[in-house]
């Protein structure tokens, strides 16, 4: 066993994450460099993905995919993430397009948007507007009856995937007086017309993936609708209690890939006659971040767990992703310190990964909504009564 806690998958999982395991090495990590510094979406590891099944892994298998446990999909994020962050990104986009169909859709939406999605065609999860990141209840973009159907007005923007997705999953004010209740999830083809995409980000990190806009003055019918009416805040915030596990095991990959540079140079590099491990204010800095990574991983698997027991994740998926991403920060931080001038250069790949991981302390609910969330359930918890 080496220094860091390993999880131990089923024969299933472990078979996945081995076929995760080649592509990553093979294909996502030597194409890492090049993503970032073109700012190019990688069609190639899409086909990947889908040549290999891996866009389907947490598809249940009666819609084609590999209905894997959480702790598989976990194990394969942070493989895929620790090879190239953005490829780990896209992964983990399209499971927070996916799972409001899983939650609920009809079949027939299922059947469509989870096949298209196996085929490679996306499907995105688009809440946030300018004036709504963190106050979700917040946005503004309206869906009003239209005839038979609705129409959506308004704009989206920081869509994973968008311009590179089939389907979006979009939420819109049904009654705007109603305030949280009155929010209704859709579900959108990109081919509607009305429905537009003009503006991609320009990022600091992870900078292979798309984040788009999508500015909405389109009809559409009454069976677009996903779930219930008034109840698509409900399902976001649903959504994003199994995403932020997701985007914790994206924390680890990131975290692991900056703790095998970080140790693999300190043991390199000497200065003052001997390796920097040996200085203690670096190997100590080190011991501190390998013990902070195997706490990480054993939150972040048992928030897997627990969703996979079929459990709340709400309250340990926020401390997952709170305390991961903020261990990945750390990471990335010491790599940078050991490498000295050279890390804060191109092409040291701690310098890229410096500005890959700080996406994870803003999407899908700041650190200091985590917090929010965190704090709320201790406060459930004193208002129960004293056993
Ligand atoms: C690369 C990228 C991809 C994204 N992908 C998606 C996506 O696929 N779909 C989607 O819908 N959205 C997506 N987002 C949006 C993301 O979820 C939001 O940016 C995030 O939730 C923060 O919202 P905001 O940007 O509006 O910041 P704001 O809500 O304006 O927050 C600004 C700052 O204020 C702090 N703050 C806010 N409220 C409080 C409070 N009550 N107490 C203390 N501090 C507070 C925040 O923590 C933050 O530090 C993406 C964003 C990025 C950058």
């Amino acid at each position: 066993m080496g220094v860091l806690w390993e999880p131990e998958l089923d024969q299933v999982g472990a078979s996945w994450l081995a076929t995760a395991r080649t592509l990553a090495a093979e294909k996502f990590a030597p194409l890492a460099a090049e993503l970032d510094r073109d700012q190019r979406y990688p069609w190639e590891n899409v086909a990947a993905f889908v040549e290999s099944g891996l866009t389907g892994i947490f598809v249940p298998t009666e819609y084609g995919g590999a209905g894997l446990s959480m702790q598989a999909v976990c194990a394969i994020t942070e493989e895929v993430s620790r090879a190239c962050a953005a490829t780990g990104a896209i992964l983990a986009a399209y499971e927070l397009g996916a799972v409001p169909l899983l939650l609920a859709g009809t079949d027939e939406q299922r059947r469509l948007v989870l096949g298209d999605l196996l085929r490679g065609r996306a499907v995105s999860f688009a809440l946030s507007e300018t004036g709504a990141g963190s106050d979700a209840a917040a946005i503004t973009t309206t869906a009003l009856p239209d005839g038979d159907g609705f129409r959506l007005r308004g704009e989206k923007i920081y869509i994973g995937n968008g311009g590179a997705a089939q389907h979006y999953v979009v939420f819109a004010k049904t009654d705007p007086d109603a305030g949280a209740r009155g929010i209704t999830a859709f579900l959108i083809d990109k081919d509607t017309p009305g429905a537009v995409i003009d503006r991609y980000e320009d990022k600091m990190g992870i900078r292979g993936t798309r984040t788009s806009n999508l500015k909405l003055d389109a009809r559409v019918p009454a069976d677009a609708i996903l779930g219930e009416r008034g109840r698509g805040l409900r399902l976001a915030l649903r959504t994003l209690d199994l995403g932020r596990i997701s985007v914790a095991a994206q924390g680890l990959g990131i975290a692991a890939a900056a703790y095998q540079l970080a140790t693999a140079e300190a043991a390199r590099r000497s200065r003052f006659g001997r390796p920097l491990l040996e200085h203690q204010g670096i190997g100590f800095r080190l011991a501190d971040l390998a013990t902070e990574l195997t706490a990480a991983r054993l939150l972040t698997y048992q928030a897997a767990r627990t969703y996979d027991d079929g459990a709340s994740v709400s309250t340990i998926g926020a401390m997952a992703k709170l305390y991961t991403s903020e261990v990945a920060h750390r990471a990335v931080d010491l790599a940078v310190q050991v490498y000295g001038g050279e890390g804060y250069c191109k092409p040291c790949p701690a310098e890229r990964l410096y500005r890959d991981q700080r996406v994870l302390e803003i999407y899908e609910g700041t650190s200091e909504i985590q917090r929010i969330v965190i704090a709320r359930a201790i406060g459930a918890d004193q208002a129960e009564p004293v056993r």
